[in-house]
């Protein structure tokens, strides 16, 4: 069934806390957590509990999750103290993304003139 946990998912293991993340929000839907790698001081990834390939996968079947995700993405700002931050949708391999579960990406506290991740 559409959403449901794939096994063989890393950000399916972080919402069943199989792998251990530092969680910033976590709502009935969604969950934000700090990317292992930041690109940018903030760098939180946004993220549905339920297993969506991509951002536009997840708007297509889930869009009250899929405008939640953005709403939190906010918050997210909010939290951080960020006026200014960029929200990115890596969508396909050739397009940089390489977890294959609806994310996006908060970035913000510098500069952000060109491509970040
Ligand atoms: P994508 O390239 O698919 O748009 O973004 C995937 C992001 O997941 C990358 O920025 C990468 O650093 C992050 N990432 C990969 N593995 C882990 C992990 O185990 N934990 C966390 N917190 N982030 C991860
Ligand atoms: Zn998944």
């Amino acid at each position: 069934m559409a959403g449901e946990p794939q096994s063989d998912c890393l950000f399916c293991k972080i919402v069943a806390g199989e792998i251990p993340a530092t969680v910033v929000r976590k709502t009935e839907h969604v969950l934000a957590f700090r990317d292992i790698a930041p690109k940018a001081p903030t760098h939180v990834l946004v993220i549905p509990h339920a297993h969506y390939p991509n951002a536009a996968a997840l708007a297509a079947a889930e869009p009250r999750i899929a405008g939640e995700l953005l709403a939190e993405a906010g918050e997210v700002a909010r939290d951080e103290g960020l006026d200014d931050y960029r929200l990115i949708f890596n969508t396909g391999a050739g397009a940089g993304q390489t977890v294959f579960h609806a994310h996006v990406h908060v970035l913000g506290g510098m500069p952000m003139n060109e491509r970040m991740v």
